[in-house]
C-alpha cells in the first residue's frame, strides 16, 4: 500500500484550490459536499464558480495564488490544468503547511482523492493508487446500486441514539443490537414510518435487548479451505464475520485471515499438521476459556477441520467444559489439489475408494495397509508427506507397487504460488528433494495431471508440470 486511506477532519477548516476551469469545477463539486471553508484562487473563474461565490458557498479571490494564501489550510488543490502554474502553487502551498494534491498528477501529489460513495455519514472511499481509475469507477457504480439511499439517514438516527445504546455492555451485546437495527428493524421501520418510525424502532429494540438473557459463548470449528478465500463456504464467511475470537493454525492463509472481523482477537497457535507449536492442551484451554467468558470462538483450521485436525480432542475439551460447538466443513487440501490437476478422486473402473493418509503422525512415520495401497489402480491423497516420502516410497515398493505408478505433488494448492510436480513412485523421493518445497504439499498417489492441463497457459493453472513425465 503506497497510500494509506484516512478520513481528514475538515469541518470548519480551510481548503484552498487554485484554478477556474473544468478540473477546478469537478473538484469543487466534490468539495462542496464537505463542511470545509473553500477558498478559490482564479483570475478567470468559470461562471459556476462565480455563482457559488455569490451564493456564499465559497470564497473567490480573483487573482493567482501567492505565498501565504494557503496558511491554515488543511488541503490545497492545484487544478490549473497548467503544469507550471500547478507546480508554482504546489510549492507555495506546501511551504504554507498544507497537504497538496495536483489534479491528474499522482507523482507530485502528497495525497490523492478517492472515488467516493456518499451516504453521509457513511462514506465509502475507493482508491487504486492511480493504477486503474476505470476499476474504481466500476466499484463505485456497483456500491451505489447496492447501498440503499436510506442508509445515511439510518446512520444519522443511529448516531443520535448511541448514548442510549451505551446502556448495553460493550462488545457482543452492543454489536448485536446495532446489527439488528441496521440490517433488520431499521430498514423496515424507515420504510413504513420514516425517521420517526426508525427512532421508535430503536427504543423498542433497546428494551428488548436490555431484558434479553445473556448469550452463552460457543465454539465453531471452521474449515478455512486450502488457501484461496473464494473456496470458503458461506457459513465460514458468516462465522468469521461474527467471531469475537479467532484461534487459527499457521496454515490458514493471510487472505482468509483478512476476512476476520476487525475487532476480533486473532490468536495464532502456529500448528501445522502434527508439527511443534502451542501444545494441544494450551489450545483447548484458550478455546474453552474464551467461550466460557461468553465469546463466540472460531477455531479456524486449514482445509476441512475433520481431516487431520485433532478435532476430536478439541470437541472433547468443549464437551467436558459444557460448551456448545458446531462444525463448519471446509474444502480439504486433497479436493483442491485433485481439482487443480484436472482429475477426479474416484473413477469407474479405476478406483472405487480414495484414501486420505498421513505420511507422518505424532508417533513418527505412519504405518498403513501397504499391501492394499500397492495394488494397481489405488488412489490416495497423502498429507504431511514431505518428510516421510522416502519411507512411503520404500514401503510401497516393498509391497509390490510399480515404480512407474504416477504421483503428483501439489504444493500450496489453490494459492497464488501453487506448484504441481508430476513424478513416479520410483523418482518420488529424489524429485521431492530437488523441488525444495517450502509450502504445504499434498501427494496424489496413483494420479497424474490430466494431459490437457499441460497445454493450457501457465497463467490459468499456475502449473510447473515436468514435461517428461507427461
Ligand atoms: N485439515 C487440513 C489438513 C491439515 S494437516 C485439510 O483438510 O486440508 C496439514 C497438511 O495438509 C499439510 O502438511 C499438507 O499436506 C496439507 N495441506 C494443507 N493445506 C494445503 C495446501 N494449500 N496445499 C497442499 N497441501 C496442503
Amino acid at each position: 500500500m503506497k497510500h494509506f486511506p484516512i478520513f481528514v477532519a475538515v469541518e470548519g477548516r480551510r481548503i484552498t484550490l487554485s484554478g477556474g476551469g473544468a478540473a477546478a469545477l469537478a473538484k469543487l463539486r466534490l468539495l462542496l459536499k464537505t463542511e470545509a471553508h473553500l477558498t478559490v484562487f482564479s483570475d478567470d473563474p468559470a461562471p459556476e464558480i462565480v455563482a457559488w461565490a455569490e451564493a456564499g458557498k465559497l470564497q473567490l479571490i480573483r487573482r493567482r495564488a501567492q505565498a501565504g494564501d494557503a496558511l491554515c489550510a488543511v488541503l490545497a488543490y492545484g487544478a490549473n490544468e497548467d503544469a507550471a502554474e500547478d507546480a508554482r502553487f504546489a510549492a507555495l502551498a506546501r511551504a504554507d503547511g498544507a497537504l497538496v494534491n495536483i489534479v491528474d498528477n499522482l507523482e507530485d501529489s502528497q495525497f490523492i482523492t478517492p472515488a467516493i460513495v456518499d451516504r453521509d455519514p457513511v462514506t465509502v472511499a475507493i482508491g487504486t493508487e492511480g493504477a486503474a481509475p476505470v476499476l474504481a469507477r466500476a466499484i463505485k457504480a456497483d456500491l451505489e446500486d447496492r447501498l440503499p439511499t436510506g442508509l445515511g439517514r439510518l446512520a444519522r438516527i443511529g448516531k443520535a441514539f448511541r448514548k442510549h445504546a451505551d446502556r448495553l455492555p460493550m462488545g457482543r451485546k452492543r454489536r448485536d443490537f446495532w446489527s439488528a437495527f441496521y440490517f433488520n428493524d431499521g430498514p423496515q421501520a424507515i420504510d413504513t414510518g420514516g425517521d420517526q418510525g426508525a427512532e421508535d424502532a430503536l427504543h423498542a429494540l433497546l428494551d428488548r435487548h436490555l431484558t434479553a438473557r445473556p448469550a452463552a459463548g460457543r465454539v465453531a470449528f471452521v474449515g478455512a479451505g486450502p488457501g484461496d478465500p473464494e473456496l470458503l463456504t458461506l457459513k465460514a464467511r458468516k462465522a468469521l464475520d461474527g467471531a469475537d475470537v479467532v484461534i487459527h493454525d499457521r496454515l490458514v492463509s493471510p487472505e482468509v485471515l483478512e476476512l476476520v472481523r476487525r475487532e476480533a482477537d486473532l490468536i495464532s497457535v502456529g500448528k501445522e499438521g502434527f508439527g511443534p507449536s502451542v501444545s494441544q492442551d494450551e489450545i483447548n484451554a484458550l478455546m474453552v476459556d474464551h467461550a466460557a467468558n461468553g465469546a463466540h470462538v472460531v477455531r479456524l483450521k486449514s482445509g476441512d477441520p475433520t481431516v487431520f485436525g485433532r478435532l476430536d480432542e478439541e470437541m472433547d475439551a468443549c464437551e467436558a467444559a459444557g460448551i456448545a460447538f458446531t462444525i463448519v466443513p471446509g474444502i480439504t487440501a486433497a479436493s483442491a489439489a485433485v481439482a487443480n490437476v484436472g482429475q477426479s478422486m474416484t473413477r469407474r473402473g479405476r478406483n472405487s475408494d480414495m484414501r486420505l493418509l498421513t505420511g507422518h503422525d505424532v508417533a513418527g512415520f505412519a504405518d498403513h495397509d501397504w499391501q492394499a495401497l500397492a495394488r494397481p489402480g489405488t488412489v490416495a491423497a497423502i498429507y504431511m508427506a514431505k518428510r516421510g516420502a522416502r519411507f512411503l516410497q520404500g514401503r510401497l515398493m516393498m509391497h509390490g507397487a510399480a515404480g512407474e505408478t504416477p504421483v503428483t505433488i501439489v504444493e500450496n494448492a489453490s494459492r497464488a504460488d501453487e506448484r504441481i510436480l508430476s513424478t513416479t513412485l520410483s523418482d518420488l523421493a529424489a524429485d521431492l528433494a530437488d523441488a525444495k518445497l517450502t509450502g504445504p504439499a499434498v501427494l496424489l498417489y496413483g494420479l497424474a495431471p490430466r494431459a490437457a492441463l499441460a497445454a493450457l497457459p501457465d497463467t490459468i493453472f499456475r502449473t510447473d508440470i515436468k514435461e517428461a513425465a507427461l
